[in-house]
């Protein structure tokens, strides 16, 4: 590990590619000759239009999107769509949610705030660990979406496939899994994700909206920041972005590119979390929590017998250099969060340093 870094399992802020930290770095004092960093750059600048242009079309190369979506690069991270979502899609006030964790659960209660919400399937019973089958969901003719959370970061379940939406429209929430895999947008009205998890600095969510669902008829009390139309029709830039943001994750996107795009860091990620998924289930010490077809490629849950040997164990890889180990209170244990930019070496040698301590402690 080059200048002193060290393995960081981090389930947001997160680590980031060191390529892309490194060109950050050597345009940090003067941006490709501008004389200026980026974020003391205007802008309404030429040289800033041209980066955030460039953000948005590496975005929608990698991730094939079609010409009938707008990109949206918004601020709030992903919380502030807990309620930009209902206030711009209840058209008729009824909306359906999958509950499967932390993250749905919160978007549910802000949804409640904004109209008749739904239910329509939960896997609560079993502490969220798994996602509930959505192949025949009861959902009511007028329901003007249905929601899922795609990834659930603290209970480490995600979505094997999609529900069936019977023809509503389909949101999700991709924060942690954003740009992992491969991703037909035709299946969805909206995506978005939180960049901090997967992609960038915090502070900004990447809203991915067919055209058709940007309403000029929004309640007049909407504030003006919260309408998806007021960012489609300024390119983002109705008020002062996140600049720097921008700027980061156009980076992550065109590193994303020249590795080979979605199905190249798919196979990667299938790889690094295998080296986990299959020491966790040799262990004798350490066991996964989530069923087996659940499990996310990003955010793996794990638990000793005990919350007293969790926590020597989170003690012990802190020591070793591995950080930020320790799991949600809620589901206790240990998390690693291994997203895009956790390099395979990292989690061998996780895994090295877990199979050492349950020989030595077993
Ligand atoms: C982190 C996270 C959020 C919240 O993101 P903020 O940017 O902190 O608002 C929402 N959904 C999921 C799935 C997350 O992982």
């Amino acid at each position: 590990m080059k200048y002193g870094r060290i393995y960081n399992f981090s389930a947001g802020p997160a680590t980031m590619p060191e390529p892309v930290l490194e060109e950050i770095r050597d345009e940090m004092m003067n941006y490709r000759g501008s004389g200026m960093c980026v974020m003391e750059m205007s802008h309404r600048s030429k040289v800033y239009q041209q980066i955030i242009d460039e953000a948005e079309q590496d975005l929608r190369d990698l991730m094939n999107i079609p010409d009938n979506y707008k990109v949206l690069f918004i601020q709030g991270g992903a919380t502030l769509q807990f309620a930009m979502i209902p206030m711009n899609l209840m058209k008729n006030g009824v909306a359906c949610y999958v509950e499967t964790g932390a993250w749905s659960k919160k978007a549910i209660s802000e949804a409640k705030k904004y109209g008749d919400v739904h239910v329509v399937a939960s896997s609560k019973d079993r502490n969220y660990s798994y996602i509930p089958n959505c192949d025949d969901l009861d959902i009511p003719d007028n329901a003007d979406y249905v929601y899922i959370c795609e990834n659930e970061t603290i209970h480490g379940v995600t979505w094997p496939k999609l529900p069936n939406t019977k023809g509503h429209i389909l949101v999700s929430d991709q924060s942690s899994m954003f740009l992992s895999k491969p991703c037909n947008v035709s299946d969805y009205g909206l995506i978005y994700a939180g960049v901090q998890k997967n992609v960038g600095p915090a502070g900004m969510v990447v809203v991915i909206i067919r055209e058709d669902l940007i309403r000029d008829d929004l309640d007049p009390k909407v504030p003006i920041y919260m309408s998806y139309k007021t960012h489609a029709d300024n390119g983002s830039m109705y008020n002062t972005p996140n600049c720097w943001a921008i700027y980061c994750c156009g980076k992550v996107f065109k590193y994303l590119k020249s590795i080979g795009g979605l199905e190249a860091m798919y196979k990667m990620n299938l790889d690094k979390a295998k080296v986990m998924y299959d020491f966790l289930d040799s262990s004798k010490m350490f066991k996964g929590t989530v069923d087996k077809e659940f499990r996310s490629l990003m955010n793996i849950p794990f638990v000793t017998e005990s919350a007293e040997l969790d926590a020597k164990v989170v003690a012990a890889t802190k020591e070793a250099g591995f950080d930020n180990l320790k799991g949600h209170k809620s589901v206790g244990g240990l998390r690693a969060s291994v997203y895009n930019a956790m390099p395979k070496d990292g989690v061998e040698a996780l895994v090295a340093f877990l199979k050492d301590y349950e020989a030595k402690n077993g």
